[in-house]
């Protein structure tokens, strides 16, 4: 699968039905697994033997997609999570423990700000926020020599500002630490965080790989490039015998290109459960199949929506990577050269209100909390998925009141602009 094209590797990769199998992957809807003898059991248990036991930790049909995810994004192991929260909570919790320290973008999704600058601080991990676009000099003076992780999203849900991936990688790998990226909004189609250094690869497969609004699920790949014994005092967790399983040290026995997943599902998924169901995964697989098709759709009708408001009076700006005009359109020609994503924001004249007449009038785009599926739909931001947030918050996170943020589906372009239209009237 391996020398395979990206789109091959969408409709084929982490399923090889042998002969009389089924083509289509199977949905094993079972929590547990039988076995002969209870030393054949003991052997699994033991990390001796791969196989299932026990679907809160594994299971097959999340096995078949993790590997295709994996694929995709050019990593050695993959698992699939119940949420993307989940997804991103497990690739820091997996090297972080109470006294670690998290350098993260400030620009990131509003869930995943609130899990590190909230909720992982009552665990006793602390996190310096810095702005994407800050120097080197910013970035390097954000470590300290507790810090176990760098995070950002490729492309940031919902200020759509683009990561510089290889500043954010020398930064991390300057300091001894890997780099984790949530790679949701471009897909592996677009853009592969891996290829530009990053370590860790996370997802939210809620969004396009899912693509259908069907099933809410998380994704984590590793790069199993980051060699965790040359940095063994940092991450004892992988570094060390784990008492939890038999005096097992993860980096040791699994290598660089395993040890991050099977600790993650062995212990994490263990002791959080956070498991997909394999009904979803199945439903997520569907999806993946046609990523490689879908995406170039979904950035083809984002460009022409974000090329239209830009030239509307009513409307203040527009945050879109593949306008010339855009902030980060240089960065996205660097890492996303095929486009990024459907997803556009911008900023209607009158603020909250104007944003919320606006949405009213609107026909084909629903007012939604969802991005990335078939059916365009809109938000906003400060009322909503960020009403958590201070103002100073949101303007770090690059949001304003009066900010909609439209997910552009998988319609024809020119009703998606005809509704904007009509809706821009009054
Ligand atoms: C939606 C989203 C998440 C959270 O994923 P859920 O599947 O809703 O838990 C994380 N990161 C990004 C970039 C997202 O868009």
């Amino acid at each position: 699968m391996k020398s395979y094209k990206i789109s091959t590797k969408c409709v084929q990769a982490g399923y090889t039905p042998r002969n009389g199998e089924p083509r289509q992957i199977p949905i094993v809807q079972s929590t547990t697994f039988k076995y002969d003898t209870s030393e054949d059991m003991g052997k699994l248990f033991d990390l001796e033997a791969s196989g299932y036991f026990y679907t809160r930790l594994q299971n097959p049909t999340n096995d078949y997609v993790a590997a295709k995810i994996a694929a995709l994004e050019g990593g050695t192991a993959g698992m699939l999570t119940s949420s993307g929260q989940a997804a991103n909570f497990f690739a820091l919790f997996n090297i972080c423990e109470c006294g670690s320290h998290i350098v993260s973008s400030s620009s990131i999704y509003g869930g995943t700000f609130n899990l590190i600058a909230v909720t992982m601080a009552k665990m006793g991990i602390e996190a310096t926020f810095v702005p994407p676009d800050c120097t080197e000099e910013e970035l390097n003076a954000a470590f300290r020599p507790n810090t176990r992780a760098v995070f950002g999203e490729t492309i940031a849900n919902p200020a759509l500002t683009v990561l510089d991936i290889e500043k954010f990688a020398k930064a991390a790998h300057a300091h001894g630490v890997p780099l984790i990226v949530d790679n949701t909004f471009p897909t592996p189609v677009n853009c592969r965080p891996i290829e530009w250094g990053a370590d860790i690869v996370t997802h939210s497969t809620t969004k396009y790989m899912d693509g259908h609004g069907a099933a809410v699920g998380g994704a984590i790949v590793d790069s199993g490039k980051f060699d965790w014994m040359a940095h063994a005092d940092k991450f004892p967790g992988l570094c060390t015998p784990d008492d939890s399983y038999h005096g097992i040290t993860y980096a040791t026995k699994f290598g660089n290109g395993a040890a991050f997943i099977t600790k993650a599902t062995s212990q994490l998924m263990r002791d959080f459960g956070s498991i997909q169901s394999p009904q979803n995964a199945f439903l997520l697989n569907l999806g993946l199949e046609s990523l490689h098709v879908r995406m170039p759709r979904h950035v083809e009708n984002g460009q022409a929506v974000a090329e239209f408001l830009a030239a509307h009076p009513k409307v203040n700006f527009v945050n879109y990577s593949g306008l010339p005009t855009d902030k980060y359109y240089a960065l996205a020609q660097k890492y996303l050269p095929n486009g990024g994503c459907g997803v556009v924001s911008f900023e209607i004249k009158g603020g909250r209100t104007g944003a919320e007449n606006f949405m009213k009038r609107l026909k084909l785009a629903a007012i939604e909390t969802h991005v990335a599926d078939a059916r365009t739909c809109c938000l906003n931001p400060a009322t909503s998925t960020h009403r958590q947030m201070t103002d100073e918050q949101l303007r770090e996170a690059g949001i304003s009141a009066g900010l909609v943020r439209m997910s552009c589906g998988l319609e024809d372009k020119e009703d998606l602009i005809a509704d904007l239209r009509q809706a821009l009237e009054d």
